[in-house]
């Protein structure tokens, strides 16, 4: 019998909700282009339109502020430009800065638009928070001058939720831009793109059962309603990305969006997410006591546990989680599928043996009591084996 796959790595990509393949399947059939006036043309605005309702419901936000993207990396590389300082008082380009934590996706790590010698690190603390007072510090070296931040909202290995509402406070006072990369949150915890702090915000759709390739760049604070395009040509996304829209996969991200948000609403799929992501952590350190949990006094993802286990190589856990039919990712595998130091577990100066060791677990809007179970199963398997082997040896 072929047992079916029991997928624990939300973090780099959700299964699709069904909800979103039936909205694809139908924007599928619309032959028009969303700029054309006829009725076919307008078919495919209405998609669009509609999915612009969808997602700014989930984030709070307005559906003007919402430019649709090709995902979160695009979203965030829009963010990253130093020409949006040049919309504030006081902007002079040589010296536009960008502050950015030391935990940031690479799409936001590497600073966008910004040289490398405009960007600062901003800390962050073993739970792998950043750094608030080390954060006030640093921004108030600057001399006056317009400046940006890009903090994400949570991290996608760790789960651990960054404070933006404080740290917005922190840039408003000083006459910054905070970018808020939300990648990992929107979908898996309540959102209002207000409370979070930030003036822009992305969003990526396949993180919570959206289609791959479909994101937005929600631009919160009015001034800044114009950004330099990525993406020149037509004036689609009134003038701000251009290029015929992808509208099956905008519809199923707006989908995925309603359907999310209902579920977080009635604490059904992802909404239920916490207690077995907690059942799983509880058992996961009764059979393995010396595990370490990243950002374990940290407040997290409702769905991320980054564990390891002395002695345990996190390659090597996977390849035999894989065999047990189980998917979980090592370090962080976001984008690359190969295993490098993680930058993250680094930055919380964690030390080699166990960073080299850690695994990410991220549960999600599919997940079971079930797959928990397997999960448990095979852990305790490896762990086993693991005490005999190194007894024996
Ligand atoms: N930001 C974070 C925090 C992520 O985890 C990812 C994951 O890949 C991205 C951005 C990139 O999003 P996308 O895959 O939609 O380009």
């Amino acid at each position: 019998m072929i047992r079916a796959r029991c997928y624990f790595d939300h973090n780099a990509s959700s299964p699709l909700r069904p909800e979103a393949r039936e909205a694809m399947m139908r924007a599928f059939d619309l032959v028009g282009n969303a700029s054309s006036v006829h009725a076919e043309g307008r078919a495919a605005r209405a998609a669009i339109e509609d999915a612009r309702e969808q997602v700014a419901r989930l984030c709070g936000a307005d559906t003007a502020q919402v430019v649709f993207t090709s995902g979160g990396t695009e979203s965030n590389v829009l963010a990253l430009a130093p020409e949006w300082l040049s919309k504030l008082p006081g902007y002079a380009p040589e010296k536009a800065r960008l502050f950015t934590s030391a935990i940031e996706h690479p799409s936001a790590y590497q600073g966008g638009g910004f040289d490398a010698q405009q960007i600062t690190r901003l800390p962050v603390t073993a739970d792998g928070v950043v750094d608030l007072d080390a954060a006030k510090e640093l921004i108030s070296r600057g001399d006056g001058a317009p400046f940006m931040v890009s903090v994400m909202s949570a991290n996608n290995e760790t789960g651990a939720i960054q404070p933006t509402a404080e740290l917005g406070e922190i840039v408003r006072a000083a006459g910054g831009i905070l970018h808020c990369d939300a990648v990992q949150s929107v979908g898996r915890v309540p959102m209002d793109v207000s409370a979070l702090g930030a003036d822009l915000v992305s969003v990526s759709a396949h993180k919570f059962g959206g289609p791959k390739g479909a994101g937005a760049l929600i631009i919160v604070r009015d001034e800044l309603h114009n950004p330099v395009p990525v993406m020149h040509g037509g004036g689609q996304e009134r003038g701000r990305r251009a290029g015929t829209e992808n509208f099956p996969a905008i519809a199923g991200f707006g989908a995925a969006a309603e359907a999310v948000q209902r579920d977080l609403q009635t604490g059904d799929g992802i909404g239920a997410v916490q207690p077995l992501r907690d059942r799983l952590e509880r058992e996961l350190k009764r059979i393995a006591a010396d595990a370490w949990i990243a950002a374990e006094n940290a407040s997290r993802l409702p769905n991320t546990t980054c564990v390891a286990v002395p002695g345990l190589h996190g390659e090597t856990l996977v390849i035999a989680m894989d065999l047990e039919g189980i998917a979980v990712s090592a370090g962080s595998a976001c984008s690359s599928g190969k295993v490098e130091r993680s930058h993250v577990l680094d930055a919380m100066g964690l030390d080699n043996e166990t960073a080299s060791g850690a695994i990410r677990i991220s549960l999600g809007w599919s997940s079971t009591d079930a797959e928990v179970e397997r999960f448990l199963s095979a852990w305790q398997a490896i762990y086993e084996r693991r005490k005999h082997e190194s007894a024996a040896a």
